[in-house]
């Protein structure tokens, strides 16, 4: 797939001039759904089917989860410095608009007075262990010389969630919500989005993608984390909104009849466009009110200062998916405290010229990678024989599943 700049770059250009002068994408969400219908021809009708059971599938959990955060922060020689006091601010940003108590709350238009106001029930504090229970802060600092982790022919780079390309490995995706801040700068210097995030797998409004396609988490641009410009202070939230299963609210499509499979947000023909456009472009029923386009929403592409709520199905939505498809996610939820035992194989010959044996009893999924991001290979088997033919020279990731459970080795193919 092609980047492709489109309108949001040019708007943040147009509006916080002086802050940065680079083109974004405001948010990857569709080139996570692009990664997946790239694998995945039914992905349209499965989608849209999909749409519609989210709407009769929600029941709220009134209880609090806690949600312990690990930061990954990939330090590059060009990137600004985000202090500790920075990312407990964003943590606090998060709090404040997953209860619905922060203090922008009250631009809500009155209109919207019904169908806002409670709280996702979702807390969220920097994890103070590590998945090996040792103290910790939650704030991992990992300098890096990559200028960027973006990679212009792959549609999103997940080098920066792998330590042997020069990331940062996840804590146990099951447990903790990872957040990745880095530059997403591709090879030319572009950075290709202001932030992603992966929905779970399976969820009635989203498409039925392979989770193992990318690595659990969010990722943050430098810029648009901790930042002092109120403008920048939006992505996490939304990104967060989209790890918990929320949708864009105009359904990603550009009529009336895109769906984000929520009941009580405003069916729109478009997004925002970065601004606060007072207008009604489609007709819907939500508890009887033709309600106007819903530019205060953290889950639509309007100007940042404008977005400051979820509605209360939103906000449902989430509970549910805490709840059924992240339950290990609640700090002190007795679901999740066992953890996977290591997977482990081996390969040889190493370096490689023709051909790499991996040794394992499992019946495993491979596949191989380069250190751009690129996936160049993929199979299965007991003890495979990989054929390295078709691959230039190089160093070269490769990636084994099994059960649910992944592991890496690094190898080199040699000419
Ligand atoms: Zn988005």
């Amino acid at each position: 797939m092609v980047i492709r700049f489109i309108t949001f770059a040019v708007f943040l250009l147009a509006t916080v001039a002086g802050w940065s002068q680079k083109p974004y994408k405001h948010c990857g969400a569709d080139m996570v759904q692009q990664q997946f219908r790239r694998k995945n021809t039914h992905f349209d009708e499965a989608f849209f089917s999909s749409t519609e059971k989210a709407r009769s599938s929600v029941k709220r959990s009134t209880e609090v989860c806690t949600v312990q955060v690990v930061v990954h922060i990939l330090e590059g020689p060009l990137d600004d410095f985000i202090s500790n006091a920075q990312v407990q601010q964003e943590i606090n940003r998060l709090n404040f608009a997953f209860s619905h108590q922060n203090p922008d709350t009250n631009d809500i238009r009155s209109v919207f007075d019904g169908i806002t106001g409670e709280s996702a029930n979702i807390h969220f504090v920097l994890a103070n262990v590590d998945p090996e229970g040792n103290p910790s802060n939650g704030i991992l600092r990992i300098e890096t010389d990559l200028l960027g982790f973006g990679e212009v022919s792959s549609i999103l780079s997940e080098a920066v969630k792998e330590t042997a390309f020069g990331g940062s490995d996840p804590w146990d995706v099951s447990r903790y919500l990872n957040i990745w801040v880095c530059n997403t700068a591709d090879a030319s210097g572009a950075p290709i989005v202001a932030g992603y995030a992966t929905p779970p797998p399976n969820l009635p409004n989203w498409p039925d993608f392979d989770p193992s396609e990318l690595i659990d988490g969010v990722v943050v641009q430098t810029e648009f984390f901790g930042s002092q410009i109120s403008q920048a202070q939006k992505v996490l939230i939304h990104e967060v909104g989209h790890y918990f299963g929320l949708r864009h609210i105009w359904g990603d499509d550009i009529d009336c009849f895109g769906n984000d499979g929520i009941d009580d947000t405003p069916a729109m023909a478009d997004n925002s466009a970065f601004e606060c456009p007072v207008q009604n472009t489609c007709i819907d029923n939500i508890f009887g009110q033709d309600l106007p386009d819903m530019f205060e929403n953290y889950m639509d592409y309007s100007f940042p200062d404008c977005q400051v709520s979820f509605t209360n199905e939103q906000a449902s939505f989430m509970s549910w998916v805490i709840a059924n498809a992240r339950p290990n996610l609640c700090f002190g939820s007795t679901v999740g405290v066992q953890k996977p035992s290591a997977f482990n194989f081996t390969i040889q010959p190493n370096p490689a010229r023709s051909q790499l044996y991996i040794e394992t009893q499992k019946n495993i999924k491979y596949s191989i990678w380069d250190v751009s991001g690129k996936c160049h290979l993929t199979g299965e088997g007991i003890q495979p024989v990989v054929d390295l033919n078709s691959l230039p020279a190089g160093v070269y990731l490769l990636k084994c599943t099994y059960n649910n459970q992944s592991s890496a080795q690094r190898f080199v193919r040699i000419p």
